[in-house]
Parts: structure tokens; sequence; C-alpha cells
């Protein structure tokens, strides 16, 4: 029987969307939207197929669309980027994830990741022969504690992950976080993997802070991207990774016999529409209100929120309700009152349970209604 290279079982978004799709459950675990993304850009990319674009591209992606970005960067971050050398189109964000630790990584390098962690860091890093060392975050504010990250340097550690806005907890990093990331980052030679995906899933007002607002901090850094999410098509899988010349043409390596390239028509499609400001700017106050009304139904039915700042996901905390374990909680409101979740437990690597749920509110009202209905039902029964 092959032993494969690491030990790991399906995804909790798997195992939830699947439970969900049986028992016919409103899907509030994993992120994606049930409303249609914009038609101009299924147009584009359908426009694209039929003038012929469907030959391999570039290995870093188009020169439009790579252009297109590095205007964005510089106008949303007054960061100037090479198109040529630090822009390289991906499969996702995952992918991307995935490759800047296959760039860096040698055996034994340790990498400090901060939990609740997004799925995919802890195995990217083993399999990649890296050790993870954890410094866990907790509700309600999930603050990094900078002296602990401090502590946990060794002469091994070669990264640190962050992820801002943050999945699941919609914590957003402040200036003053990012004044200790440099000084820790820099200071000790490290690199930065930056998972920026929610870059526009910003509420409130409030400002957030790239990693590409600080050239410094930029030199050392790989920070990653998904269209996925900025245009409401999570099944494109395509994103993109921006990192400075000399850790991009690593990347580049690693990228060059992996995928080699990224899907032609969604390319030109993008380069096309990635000029619509409004497509993006737009995404904060297009998702508040959702927040907003998913707050007021759970909180209603006696499910405290914790504030979520960014990102399309909410924490809520059920221990008023119920002491049993995140896990099965979850699958029991799925199973009995038709509305899915995902456990914040599965987000930490000794899957601790703290009476903690994680609600996706890129839905249509109506579906936030009617999950609303569901869960209020099922706690008056
Ligand atoms: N990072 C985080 C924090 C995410 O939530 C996701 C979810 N999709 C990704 C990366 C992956 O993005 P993609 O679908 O583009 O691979
Ligand atoms: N990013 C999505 C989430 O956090 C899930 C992506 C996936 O299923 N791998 O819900």
């Amino acid at each position: 029987m092959l032993k494969g290279k690491i030990d790991v079982g399906e995804t909790i978004f798997t195992t939830m969307s699947r439970l969900s799709s049986e028992c016919g459950a409103i899907n509030l675990g994993q992120g994606f939207p049930d409303y249609p993304m914009d038609g101009k850009l299924v147009n584009l990319l359908t426009q694209a197929m039929h003038d012929g674009h469907n030959q391999y591209a570039p290995l870093a992606g188009i020169a439009p669309l790579r252009k297109a970005i590095a205007e964005k960067i510089d106008f949303l971050y007054g960061l100037s980027v090479d198109p040529e050398t630090e822009v390289c189109v991906t499969p996702g964000a995952t992918y991307a994830i995935y490759t800047a630790f296959t760039t860096v990584l040698h055996e034994g390098d340790e990498v400090i990741v901060f939990e609740p962690a997004y799925d995919s860091y802890i195995p990217n890093i083993e399999i990649n022969g890296g050790r993870p060392v954890l410094i866990p975050l907790s509700a309600p504010d999930f603050k990094i504690d900078w002296e602990r990250v401090r502590e946990a340097i060794t002469p091994r550690t070669k990264m640190i992950i962050i992820n801002n806005p943050h999945n699941p907890s919609g914590m957003l990093l402040s200036t003053t976080d990012m004044a200790e990331l440099s000084d820790i980052v820099l200071g000790n030679d490290l690199y930065l993997l930056s998972d920026e995906v929610y870059e526009h899933l910003v509420f409130d007002d409030q400002r957030f802070e790239s990693v590409l607002r600080y050239p410094e901090l930029f030199q050392r850094s790989f920070v990653t991207y998904s269209f996925g999410k900025v245009y409401h098509c999570t099944g494109w899988k395509t994103g993109y990774c921006i990192a400075p010349g000399k850790l991009m043409t690593e990347f580049k390596k690693v990228h060059q016999y992996n995928a080699f390239c990224c899907f032609s028509p969604v390319q030109f499609a993008l380069a096309n529409y990635l000029g619509d400001k409004e497509a993006y700017l737009g995404l904060g106050k297009f998702f508040e209100p959702k927040r907003d009304l998913l707050e007021s139904l759970l909180s209603a039915v006696g499910l405290k929120p914790i504030p979520s700042k960014g990102s399309f996901f909410q924490l809520y905390d059920y221990s008023d309700l119920s002491n049993e374990d995140e896990l099965s909680y979850v699958k029991r409101l799925t199973v009995e009152a038709g509305v899915s979740a995902i456990p914040v437990s599965s987000f930490y690597a000794d899957k601790r349970n703290q009476g903690l749920l994680r609600f996706c509110f890129a839905k249509e009202d109506a579906t936030l209604r009617e999950a609303g209905a569901r869960l209020k039902a099922f706690f008056e029964s």
C-alpha cells in the first residue's frame, strides 16, 4: 500500500459542503457566493475563446494582464512593480502559496503560522520539508502578540505567513502590527508570505494595510491574490503572486515545472476587465450590509457575533446555547436546522474547541434570511 507524503484527511470544506448538499441545507460554510458573477466578465471570457486565445500563455501570464495588475497595485498601494519581473499569474492563490513555500523552504526550515490558519498552510509547509511553528490567536480580537513572535524565532526560522484580512476571524492588521512585523522580518532576515485574497473585503471604512504599502518589507515578501474572491467566481481558480524580482525569479522556476502557465482565455478577459475600478472598490460596501443582515438574524437566535472587519466571514459564539464540541454541533445544525457553517476548531492543529462557528455571508439576502428563519425555527422547537 502506498504511503503518501502527507498524512491528512479531506478538508473541512469538502466535508461540510457534502453534508450540506446531502441534507439540502443552506451552505454558509465553504466560502463562495450563491449569486451570479458579472455577465460582462463572462462575455469577455467567451469572447476570448472565440477570438482564438486558446493556446499556451507565457509562463508568468499574458503581458496585458501583468501590466493591468501592476497598474492596479500602483493605484491602490502606491508601489511600482515591474510587470515583467515581479508579477506571476497563477491557477489560484492556493497554488501561489504552495509555490512560494516550495521556492523558499529547505528541509527543517521553520515557518511561523498564526492560528486559526487557513487549512492549506500547514500541509503546504510540511510537504515542503518545513516545520510549522504555531502561534495561536484568541477570540474576540485575534490580536497578534508580537513579543510571542519574537520569542518563537530560532536560527531555523525562515518565513512568516500572515493572512490579512484574516480568514476565519475577519481580523485586520493595524499600522502598529505592520511596524512590528517589518521590524521582525527585516531584523531577522526572514521571508514573508502575505495572503491578501480578501484585500477588497474591508468594512467600516477601515484602511487595508497591504504589505505592498511597505516597500522595504515588500523586498522580503511574496504577496498572493485571488480573482475568485474579487469577481465572485471562486471556480475560476485564477490568482497571482507579487514578489520582488530576485524572489520572483526563483518562484517562476518552481511554477515553470508545475503548471507552467494558466488558462489563457481567462487572462484575456481579466486584462480587459481590470481597469473597471468600481468592480473592486465597491466590494466593501457590497458585503457590509450582508454582514449586518446575517448578524441581526443570528443574534436574534442567540448566536453571539464576534466583530468582522474584513473577509466574507463572521464568527459566532454558541457557548450560551450548547456545550457540544464545534464539529458535532455544526453537523447537528446542518442535519437538524438545515444550515451549515464551519467549525473554527478545524483552523487549529490541535482542533481546540472554543464554541465558535464561521458563517459565510457572500450570499443573496434571501438566502441569508432563509438561513435565519431555519435557525429560528430550530431554536424555538
Ligand atoms: N487564502 C485564503 C485565506 C482563502 O480563504 C482562500 C479561499 N479560497 C484562498 C487562499 C484560496 O484562494 P484560491 O481559491 O484563489 O486558491
Ligand atoms: N477559501 C474557502 C473557505 O475558506 C474554501 C476553499 C476550499 O474549499 N479549499 O471557505
